[in-house]
């Protein structure tokens, strides 16, 4: 016989969207319980995203998670896109009056973590949805001391990323693209070489120079997939992004240093659609995922919440079910641009083997660069729409 609890909001997942959601619930009045399978640890250190749009930044200002973000946080104007003998300054604050920040999404989870309004229960298993369309769904899952649970709710907020069950207690329609390409990531221990992103296209393949902080770099490849990290050990590395980089590029220099992290990340799109089912409402990565050349993973999960939070917040506390009613069509309608948008940088930015689309891509590298619209275009995505649009 299961042990009972009684939440109003059971959050499957403790990455960003599960617990910034369980933050901003509180706020709100509302309680939520969240069960996350790996260890508090684990999710702490995992080396994910590191660009937070302007959306984001103002949204985790407003719900008293800024100040660490603003204190030890890098704002950055614009990017720089390149190829061969070119390098251009995009300055979305001239174009767009809005900037991002480098801040990695460690941090964004430690500041959550520190702000101690989670109710969380990790290292669980067996985590399984009941009832989702009732108005009592609940959750049952084995606790980390072995002890079968049950937690009921009066809604679950699938935030269980790809791979957990929430989505599959949502009948969905699924669009899904893979990529014929994956990238090839490190972060090393050295001052970055940039004081801002740098997009490169090369023959080579793709090449984005980015950061953590003012001692810690991370830069990526683009690599075939199935590729194995073993293949490229550290000179092989760096060699490559100084190649794909530009190193002597009108002076600038790659410096390389010791490389503290390998992996290889596959590119992909997917999106499901609807993401809410009677009372199970899937949040970031359980509903959608977008190659990382837009930047927008972790935003996009950062802006589901915030539209499901205040949905949550009307349902449980007014008895309002109307923005619960809206949620999947209000959320979608920013996933999909920027699904669309991390789809039109990888397709401009990624080598393929037709000459002829190496030509568009150049043609359109060189619009986006030369034209204020195009420009324009680039950084509004980029730097963040409004978390309703
Ligand atoms: C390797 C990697 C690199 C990335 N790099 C970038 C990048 O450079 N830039 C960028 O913008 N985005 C990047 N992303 C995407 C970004 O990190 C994600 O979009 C973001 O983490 C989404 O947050 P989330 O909370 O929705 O999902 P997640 O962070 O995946 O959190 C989901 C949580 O659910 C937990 N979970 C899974 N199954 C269960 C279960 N059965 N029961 C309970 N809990 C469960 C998981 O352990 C996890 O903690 C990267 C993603 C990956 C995987």
């Amino acid at each position: 016989m299961a042990e009972r609890m009684r939440t109003q909001v059971a959050i499957i997942g403790a990455g960003p969207a599960g617990l910034l959601l369980a933050h901003l619930l509180h706020r709100g009045g509302v309680d939520a319980v969240v069960l996350e399978t790996r260890s508090q640890e684990y999710v702490a250190a995992r080396i994910r995203a590191g660009i937070l749009e302007s959306s984001s930044v103002e949204l985790l200002e407003s719900a008293g998670l800024g100040d660490r973000l603003r204190r030890e946080g890098h704002e950055h104007r614009g990017i720089y896109l390149q190829w061969p003998g070119e390098r251009h300054h995009l300055d979305f604050v001239d174009l767009t009056g809005r900037s991002v920040w480098v801040y990695g999404q460690t941090e964004v989870q430690k500041d959550l973590v520190a702000a101690g309004t989670a109710v969380a229960f990790y290292e669980v298993s067996e985590v399984e949805l009941h009832d989702v369309t009732a108005d009592r769904p609940y959750v049952t899952f084995v606790d980390a001391e072995g002890v079968a649970q049950r937690l009921d709710a009066e809604a679950i907020a699938g935030c269980d990323g790809s791979f957990g069950p929430s989505r599959h207690a949502v009948p969905a329609q699924t669009f899904e693209r893979v990529y014929p390409y994956s990238w090839l990531g490190i972060l090393a221990d050295v001052a970055p070489s940039t004081d801002e992103l740098i997009y490169a296209w090369h023959p080579h393949g793709f090449a984005l120079h980015s950061m953590r902080s003012e001692t810690v770099s991370r830069l990526y490849l683009q690599v075939p997939n199935g590729t194995d990290p073993a293949d490229w050990p550290d000179d092989r590395v760096w060699e490559e992004l100084a190649t794909r980089l530009g190193h002597g590029q009108d002076g600038w220099k790659l410096t390389p240093g010791p490389i503290t992290d390998k992996s290889v990340l596959p590119m992909r799109s997917y999106v499901q659609t609807p993401m809410r089912h009677g009372r199970v409402f899937l949040a970031g990565d359980a509903a959608h995922i977008v190659p990382p050349t837009g930047a927008k993973g972790l935003n996009l999960a950062i802006a589901d919440v915030a539209l499901l939070s205040r949905a949550l917040i009307a349902l449980l506390v007014d008895g309002d079910a109307a923005l619960a009613g809206s949620y999947s069509d209000d959320a979608l309608r920013r996933v999909w641009r920027c699904t669309h948008f991390s789809w039109w940088m990888t397709t401009m930015l990624h080598v393929g083997d037709d000459p002829f689309d190496a030509q568009l891509q150049l043609s359109q590298l060189r619009w986006v660069a030369s034209s204020e619209a195009g420009a324009r275009g680039l950084a509004e995505n980029y730097a963040g729409l409004p978390i309703g649009f």
